[in-house]
């Protein structure tokens, strides 16, 4: 892996802990569950997106960018993540908001993270759903004084081979830290969204000589849609951190059984994870994507496809500033209703 010779600047907190769920392993009566905390990554609140970030931002700046534009659904955290980073560089940033989930609440559509990216100094656009938000993107960055000579394009969820690097850069973390502790992993379990983390890992475990099976819980798309998606992405980043080694096709696992009604939509299944790590660990998972991934885990653990014996990682990506626009779905009233 060619990681330390691409551009990047340094924003996130590194290495972040790798730590047992104790409690929470004991009443599963299953495998051991440890946590990989790239929630505490840093940048107003924390998660994945800062390790993309830190290779998207080093791109811009090599390139003498004055701004950034990036683009997500409403409760994007990686829009948040762009706005911070980018106060901290003291660029210009462009959040480009597309209202995926159709919510009208003012919770949704002004609290969480959107009062994140303001208070950053983003300048907050909107638009309606969109098929090609990237398309959208572009017409906006091309509407900004100085167009893409002035301001940086971040894709949507930081996922191009750049933005993946970051998750290379995870794994090859991940694989460390388990060596120097001992520990044998026998499953990565992580979202599976705009692909950037999934397939970053897949680069990153290739590039490290680890074959640990990574399970890809789908946030948004059907299984074999992501599947595909993972794969483009996955090759293009082992090409961009200069592995040799191709990707497995058998290797890319997408399980999509936990999306529920749609992107950013809580499933009965998504409230009792965030309910149960909450109440067993102390620690803040999110609505649209920890949620659904650790509902997935807890899916897999209740099928008897992780078991006693083994030692399973669920990779935390951040996301709980989402919690407080998500308030009615968490209230007492459907604590009692359910
Ligand atoms: C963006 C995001 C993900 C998904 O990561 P991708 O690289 O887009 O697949 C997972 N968790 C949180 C909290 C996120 O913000």
């Amino acid at each position: 892996m060619n990681l330390d010779t691409l551009p990047r600047v340094r924003l996130a907190h590194l290495p972040t802990p790798l730590e047992p769920l104790e409690r929470l392993s004991a009443a599963l009566a299953g495998p051991e569950i440890w946590i990989k905390r790239d929630d505490c990554t840093g940048l107003a609140t924390g998660g994945n997106k800062a390790r993309k970030l830190e290779f998207l931002m080093g791109e811009a700046l090599a390139r003498g960018a004055e701004a950034v534009a990036t683009q997500g659904a409403v409760q994007s955290n990686h829009a948040r993540q762009t706005a911070a980073a980018a106060a901290r560089l003291g660029l210009e940033c462009h959040v480009l908001l597309e209202n995926r989930t159709g919510f009208a609440d003012t919770d949704y559509n002004e609290n969480g993270n959107v009062l994140l990216d303001r208070l950053c100094g983003a300048v907050v656009h909107r638009c309606e759903r969109r098929d090609d938000m990237d398309a959208a993107l572009d017409e906006l960055v091309a509407s900004l004084p100085g167009g893409a000579g002035r301001v940086y394009a971040i894709p949507g969820g930081g996922s191009n081979a750049v933005g993946a690097a970051g998750y290379a850069n995870a794994a090859a973390e991940l694989v460390g830290q388990a060596e120097t502790a001992g520990l044998g992993i026998d499953a990565i379990v992580l979202a599976s969204g705009s692909a950037g983390t999934h397939s970053g890992m897949l680069a990153g475990l290739l590039g490290a000589g680890s074959k640990i099976p990574v399970y890809g819980i789908s946030v948004r798309a059907e299984a074999a849609a992501q599947q595909a998606k993972v794969l483009d992405l996955a090759q293009a980043a082992a090409a961009h951190i200069g592995l040799g080694g191709q990707i497995d096709p058998a290797g890319i696992r997408v399980d999509d059984r936990f999306v529920g009604a749609g992107y950013g939509i809580p499933a009965d299944s998504t409230l009792e994870a965030v309910r149960t790590m909450a109440e067993m660990e102390g620690i803040l998972l999110d609505p649209v994507y920890t949620g659904k991934t650790f509902a997935g885990l807890l899916g897999l653990v209740r099928e008897g496809v992780f078991r006693a014996g083994q030692r399973v990682v669920f990779l935390h990506t951040g996301g709980s500033s989402a919690l407080f626009a998500y308030p009615a779905w968490f209230g007492a009233e459907r604590a009692q209703a359910a």
